[in-house]
């Protein structure tokens, strides 16, 4: 069986009838397996995604701790069957670009770009995370020119060549790994001595003889041509200055909340701009939930992720039983 990534427009030409008892706002893992358990409640709901539903998974290369997926799977293959899983219970997704949200009080409503206007009596918030910037010269320059933040989309742009990863997290561990499928040689540089990244991750990493560790090492500096990038300026913990020779460069340095869209004045956030929740997922607006990387916590996993959305959603559906709002009228 083959399974298909919707992307956006494909639903568009569809009515959306403008009001839901849930809306789910993002389509990465939180959101399409609150959507999937919506759908199997018969809930009336919507998920909205802006882009193509996936999230970060679409960009992680090979998954190999999602249960159940022995041989591991590639992100993109496992974000097809978690949307055509929700599909297949009739989960209603919408592509729209979000211009605002108005969570406080009992109906919640979101106004999209193009002017329309949805309205629910619950919300769950799956905005996720993206990647960080480095925030040195040249990043922004080179940007998609030897700059990239996508090992899956960009590694086999640098075959044979020698090319950079910075972070010391699974991301950058992980991505190392698999860029060293394309490139003669993967230069991690790291701004401490100690890898964050999972233990399986580093042995492996330690064991590949095309990667090679910079410690303790931060790069200053991404500099380049007309052609693209050709080398980085290194700053060595012993206030050491050095050029490294790459065509290019991976920064996997973590994550930064997608948040722009929530009512911070309203919503509890943490001190990086994550929503706070309780172990049900409830933020501390009533009737709003958050799931996924977007929320306060410590651990990122594609499975976690999954999993706040299913407690996101039966917390809903629970909020909902005590309202009474009538959904019957379009
Ligand atoms: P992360 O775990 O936050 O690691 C970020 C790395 O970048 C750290 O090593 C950090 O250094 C470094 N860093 C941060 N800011 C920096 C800066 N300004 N300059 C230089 N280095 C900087 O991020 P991540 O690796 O993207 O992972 C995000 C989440 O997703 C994590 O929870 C991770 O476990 C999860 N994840 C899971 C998998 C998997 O299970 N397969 C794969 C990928 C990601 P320090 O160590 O010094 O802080």
């Amino acid at each position: 069986m083959t399974f298909r990534v919707l992307s956006s427009g494909e639903e568009t030409m569809h009515m959306h009838e403008a009001q839901y008892q849930l809306i789910i706002v993002g389509g990465g893992p939180a959101g399409l397996s609150a959507g999937l358990y919506a759908a199997r409640s018969r809930l009336k709901a919507l998920l909205i995604e802006k882009g193509m539903v996936g999230g970060q998974v679409l960009i992680t290369n090979q998954v190999d701790n999602y249960p159940g997926f022995v041989e591991g799977i590639q992100g993109f293959d496992l974000m097809e069957k978690m949307a055509a899983h929700a599909e297949r219970f009739g989960l209603q997704k919408e592509y729209a670009a979000i211009a605002s949200l108005e969570l406080e009080g009992a109906v919640k409503t979101v106004r999209l770009e193009n002017g329309e206007v949805r309205t629910a009596g619950t919300v769950i918030l799956c905005t996720g995370a993206r990647p960080r910037r480095l925030g040195v010269p040249g990043e922004e320059a080179f940007a998609g020119r030897g700059v990239s933040y996508c090992a899956t989309c960009d590694g086999p742009l640098y075959r044979n060549q020698d090319i950079a990863v910075i972070g010391g997290g699974n991301t950058a561990v992980q991505e190392a790994l698999h860029l060293t499928k394309f490139a003669n040689k993967v230069t991690v540089i790291h701004r401490r001595d100690t890898l964050r990244a999972t233990k399986v991750l580093q042995e492996r990493a330690f064991a590949d003889p095309k990667i090679d560790f910079f410690w303790n090492t931060r790069v200053k500096e991404i500099r380049g041509d007309s052609q693209g990038v050709d080398s980085l300026l290194l700053a060595h913990e012993d206030n050491t200055e050095s050029v490294l020779r790459v065509g290019g460069v991976f920064s996997l340095i973590g994550i930064v909340p997608n948040n722009e869209l929530l009512p911070q004045d309203q919503l509890e956030l943490d001190k990086a701009g994550f929503v706070i929740t309780d172990a049900d997922m409830a933020t501390s607006l009533p009737g709003v939930f958050a799931a996924g990387d977007i929320r306060s916590k410590h651990f990122r996993q594609i499975i976690n992720a999954a999993g706040e959305g299913v407690v996101a959603e039966l917390a809903a559906e629970q909020y909902l039983t005590g309202l009474d709002l009538d959904f019957s009228q379009p």
